[in-house]
């Protein structure tokens, strides 16, 4: 049974006050807040089982190993990938960065083409335009529609025989638009294209299925899904595991050092060198488990239903305009707007003496804001916890705020 009361619980940071108000969470979609499921099994390790992972026989680093790959083996399910296919990264965008590293700089040159979209966070923009002035690549742009929808038939006339890479977001951080994965992977596999999904703002929020979404990497963040900071995932096929070359070197990514020669480890430690961030690791196993406990579908339809009455409850206050589709079914949890003369950072800093926790910015996605015509928004997004109550208090704080204002 889905019951945000019971979950509220487990968050000992929902239990805080925030200027002397109920602190109301509504920046998830940045990092979300952790439950003590997480910081115990963290903490656990620390305190009763803690040591380096792989280099020991001894007992507390053999526990330590096992549970760091007990980790890899549920994050692996619960994203319908096998475990040797996820490489443990500090976030999504090193494992993007990983990718346009390794992959980028070996298979792409000169005359080859990238296909990204208008609406990408700057993880999944600026490593592309970095290789693209390094190797003479080109980067084109999939639109979007007024509504903030990705122009597929737009996309079919940017897709040629020299499209090397198709990377687009999953859900729009800004837009809160979900793009159907699916026919865009189809149609950049006929073309002989790879494709990579950013799984920043889906991986926490919807059941996602590598094995059937068939994309060739996904990449995601652990702290936007319950767990620490740190720690991330590279998902990729294995064939193409194989055929990239490490991105960093030295400990525990070889197999041989010699002075004659080097080895590198099997997929994925081919990828961790390094004390890897284990510790961390754990804890977004445990995130896992938690959101499996929950469902992920569950997970999904509380969402989308407070993402729906956020829609409505923002809509109504005069001048507001929200970005995105106004339908909830193609959604994710974020309701980004702005109003007439009113600063997003003027009215988030208002908010906040009551206790409503929300982004101002541009919110790592400049050139979307380029093509909205806008300079910064306010974003509120939801997650778990959040309960129609909180909307309904920062509808009441920007009214507020509104006033305070225009005085
Ligand atoms: N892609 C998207 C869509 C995101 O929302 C974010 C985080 N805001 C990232 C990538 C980057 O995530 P991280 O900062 O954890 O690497």
């Amino acid at each position: 049974m889905f019951d945000t009361a019971v979950i509220r619980r487990d968050f000992p940071i929902l239990q805080e006050t925030v200027n002397g108000k109920p602190v109301v969470f509504l920046d998830s979609a940045a990092s979300s807040q952790k439950p003590v499921q997480v910081l115990d099994a963290m903490d656990k390790v620390y305190r009763t089982g803690y040591a380096n992972v792989h280099r020991g026989v001894y007992t507390f680093s053999e526990s330590a190993t096992a549970s760091y790959d007990a980790a890899r083996a549920k994050i692996a399910r619960f994203v319908g990938a096998p475990a040797e296919c996820i490489v443990f990264t500090r976030n999504a965008t090193e494992a993007l960065n990983l990718i346009a590293y390794s992959y980028g700089r070996t298979f792409l040159s000169a005359g080859d083409e990238i296909i990204i979209t208008e609406l990408e966070h700057h993880a999944n923009f600026v490593p592309w335009m970095q290789l693209a002035k390094e190797r003479g690549v080109a980067v084109k742009f999939i639109p979007i529609t007024p509504e903030g929808r990705l122009d597929v038939a737009k996309f079919d006339e940017l897709l040629t025989t020299r499209t090397k890479l198709v990377s687009f977001a999953h859900v729009s951080n800004v837009l809160g638009t979900i793009t159907a994965p699916k026919p865009l992977i189809e149609r950049a596999h006929g073309a002989g294209a790879k494709v990579i999904v950013d799984g920043s703002q889906s991986a926490p929020h919807m059941r996602v299925n590598l094995t059937e979404l068939d994309c060739d990497f996904f990449v995601f963040s652990g702290h936007k899904m319950l767990g620490p900071t740190g720690i991330g995932v590279l998902y990729a096929k294995q064939h193409l595991l194989d055929a990239m070359p490490p991105f960093l070197t030295g400990g525990d990514m070889i197999s041989y050092v010699g002075f004659d020669d080097i080895r590198w480890n099997e997929v994925p430690l081919k990828f961790e060198a390094g004390t890897p961030a284990f510790v961390e690791a754990i804890g977004l196993g445990a995130a896992v488990d938690y959101l499996s406990a929950l469902g992920m579908d569950a997970v999904r339809a509380h969402e989308r239903s407070i993402t729906a009455y956020a829609l409505e409850r923002v809509s109504e206050i005069p001048g507001a305009t929200i970005v995105g589709p106004s339908d909830p079914d193609t959604r994710g949890g974020v309701v980004t707007f702005s109003l007439p003369k009113i600063h997003p950072h003027d009215l988030a800093s208002l908010l906040d003496r009551d206790g409503v926790a929300i982004r101002a910015g541009h919110h790592c996605a400049q050139p979307l804001h380029q093509r909205l015509g806008l300079t910064a928004t306010a974003r509120a997004s939801f997650y778990i916890y959040n309960q129609p109550n909180e909307v309904d208090a920062l509808v009441d704080a920007i009214y507020k705020a509104k006033a305070t204002l225009r005085k």
